[in-house]
């Protein structure tokens, strides 16, 4: 399950939801970019009153760290502009926006910030976390943000790349924010994949059954085991009937092999059914298995 509300963002709903179009989740970063350099208190009260009609997902203020959540996550946000019929608010899955309380250069206690980039970025972690958590992954499709001007991505990239758009990326929009973007993803170390646990088969060992007669391969007992996996991946590909499936690389198997060779374009003594590195590896990076010498 997933947190449709950031845990640790207030939330102020606004109700007046709207259902996304599906495809690859995204994330899009606006700045508020308010001469005034107004306060969190102050865009809050913005988008919760006469800026409903433009409020996005969360906002955001990097000095101080709070976070104000206006639509849960499922629904669309408000912040972006259509690109011609494509309702850009509704593309992917989710479409999180998020506006950061800040304007190019502005001064706060004394000290001039040029960019997002140059603030503590209070909490950026926990947003980054949260984006995430619901799929979207870390990368720029348009590359990070460098500058306050347009650099507008393909509608086709938009509408096919899941991951983070600066507004000045997104089509059909003409706004030139967020500038210079901190580095996201450094933020909060990126969850360990598991390591792989595909069984290992040996082109050596399989070879070795191929070419032997069967029961004096069976005696080696970890050959058995990866002509198992062979052939099991043989009888998924519907080359081989599952009774066949036994461990014994006999004329069945070495037909029904002969017959996955010839689906890769092998042809003639390349089609033997003697498993050569490249028909193995990718029959087993099809069904599971991973292929050692
Ligand atoms: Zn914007």
């Amino acid at each position: 399950m997933v947190d449709l509300w950031m845990p640790g963002a207030t939330r102020h709903s606004l109700g007046n939801t709207g259902a996304m179009n599906g495809g690859p989740a995204r994330a899009v970063w606006h700045i508020t970019s308010n001469a005034k350099d107004w306060t969190f208190a102050r865009e809050l009260g913005w988008f919760t009153g006469g800026g409903a009609s433009v409020a996005p997902h969360l906002l955001w203020d990097p000095f101080t760290g709070e976070i104000a959540q206006f639509f849960p996550a499922d629904s669309r946000s408000l912040s972006l502009q259509n690109a011609g019929d494509v309702k850009t608010n509704r593309t992917g899955k989710y479409c999180i926006q998020i506006e950061i309380v800040f304007t190019e250069g502005e001064t706060v206690n004394g000290k001039k910030y040029a960019t997002v980039r140059d603030t503590p970025c209070k909490n950026l972690d926990k947003i980054v976390a949260w984006l995430r958590s619901l799929g979207i992954p870390d990368t720029w499709p348009g590359g990070a943000p460098t500058g306050f001007t347009r650099d507008t991505v393909s509608l086709d990239a938009w509408l096919k790349l899941g991951g983070h758009y600066g507004h000045n990326q997104v089509p059909g929009n003409s706004h030139v924010d967020p500038g210079p973007m901190p580095n996201l993803f450094a933020t909060v170390p990126a969850p360990q994949k598991p390591p792989t646990t595909k069984p290992k088969v040996s082109l050596a060992h399989v070879v070795y059954a191929a070419k032997h007669d069967p029961a004096a391969a069976q005696g080696h007992t970890s050959y058995k085991s990866e002509v198992l996996l062979v052939e099991k991946a043989l009888a998924a590909e519907k080359l081989l009937a599952s009774q066949w499936v036994d461990g014994s690389y006999g004329t069945k198997t070495l037909t029904a092999y002969a017959a996955w060779q010839r689906k890769l374009g092998y042809t003639g003594s390349d089609a033997d059914g003697t498993p050569g590195k490249t028909s193995l590896t990718r029959l087993g990076d099809k069904h599971g298995f991973a292929v050692t010498a």
